[in-house]
């Protein structure tokens, strides 16, 4: 394994206790909607070959279920299933209303409408519901909406025929109508000029009291959608209740024109309003086809390697590994890898513990 694999794990809190967080993003937001979105979009000639395009859909029924399975067939040494930290969005963009306004305002909807809005959807919120009872999934803050706004508005207005025709079909993927080279159409904090900051504030703000209204309690994590958050908007996620921050070991922070300026960061870091950064060093995505590697093995080998620097596993990953409407042999396959994967980890490591971020979170600051 590499240097770099190591470098994640040098500095940090440290603990001898085998603790493994599973950070997965995405969850609650609308890519592609069907089958039938992704035929439409590629006759009307925006195929893409993006893995999240193509796969990542709002989670269904046989999704969550198939995954509650696989992670309460693992145990740790407390009896507790292993648990995915959801970082979630609690809207989606709301597509009726935006065509009824003729393409010309942006309207979302919050998740639980989503859900009821839609077809074979009836009963997911109730199994979102069930999830977080059972202790198998937790939700944590994922922004409002996992979009940039400036770009998605400004393609209205010039009326984006990729643009509409996503609309139309309900989904919203990487549209390639994108003058700026700073901002991703997933990506929400993404800007051009560095006043676009101040909007960003007001989304993050917005985005908390919703994550609350939606799932019954505020998030203690912020994990920016698509690209990372300035630090500009540090005080403002510390002023809607947010302690943890995750963060990459080195965030190329945008600073606005296109100029860039590098920040080093590692678990248990703290900032000005003594919120505490915390940095996935361990990643698996099963359905990325970009490493031809075995999934589990990578993952069991960057595990090994923080757990000998004696700091927790934080796993990174996404729901697209899990979704399987488009293609049930992706979820099949991203279930039956993560099945492996926690089979091996109790069985490598028996006093290994499933946390969530912020029980993590809690157990840092308590005790550092
Ligand atoms: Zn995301």
């Amino acid at each position: 394994m590499s240097f770099s694999q190591h470098l994640k794990n040098v500095v940090g809190w440290k603990t001898k206790r085998r603790i493994l967080v599973l950070a997965v993003d995405d969850y609650g937001n609308i890519r592609i909607a069907s089958k039938k979105a992704r035929e439409n979009l590629d006759k009307a000639g925006y195929s893409s070959s993006n893995r999240f395009d193509n796969y990542d859909t709002l989670e269904t029924e046989e999704d969550l279920e198939a995954l509650y399975e696989v992670l309460s067939s693992v145990k740790d040494k407390h009896g507790n299933s292993a648990i995915f930290t959801a970082l979630a969005l609690p809207v989606n963009i709301d597509f009726d209303k935006i065509i009824e306004s003729d393409y010309r305002d942006y309207h979302y909807e919050l998740l639980p409408t989503t859900f009821s809005k839609l077809p074979n959807y009836q009963n997911v919120w109730n199994l979102w519901k069930e999830g977080i009872e059972s202790k198998l999934i937790f939700p944590q803050s994922h922004g409002r909406e996992h979009l940039n706004l400036k770009l998605f508005k400004e393609n209205l207005a010039k009326r984006d025929p990729e643009t509409i025709t996503c609309i139309n079909n309900k989904s919203y993927v990487r549209i390639s109508n994108n003058p700026y080279k700073t901002i991703r159409p997933s990506g929400a904090f993404g800007f051009d000029d560095f006043s676009e900051t101040e909007e960003h504030k007001i989304i993050i703000k917005d985005g908390l009291d919703l994550f609350e209204n939606v799932f019954g309690f505020r998030s203690d994590t912020f994990n920016a959608p698509g690209d990372r958050d300035h630090s500009i908007l540090h005080k403002t996620l510390s002023d809607g209740g947010v302690k943890y921050l995750e963060t990459p070991l080195v965030k190329n922070e945008h600073q606005g024109n296109g100029k860039y300026k590098r920040i080093f960061n590692y678990t248990s870091k703290r900032n000005e309003f003594g919120q505490t950064f915390l940095v996935r060093n361990c990643q698996f995505e099963p359905s990325s086809p970009k490493k031809k590697v075995d999934w589990v093995e990578y993952c069991l080998k960057q595990i090994k390697i923080a757990f000998y620097w004696n700091n927790p596993a934080i796993i990174s990953s996404h729901r697209v590994n899990f979704c399987g409407l488009m293609d049930e042999n992706n979820r099949a396959m991203g279930l039956s890898t993560l099945k492996t994967l926690l089979e091996q980890i109790v069985k490598e490591w028996p006093n290994v513990e499933f946390m969530t971020i912020p029980q993590l979170g809690d157990l840092m600051t308590n005790n550092s």
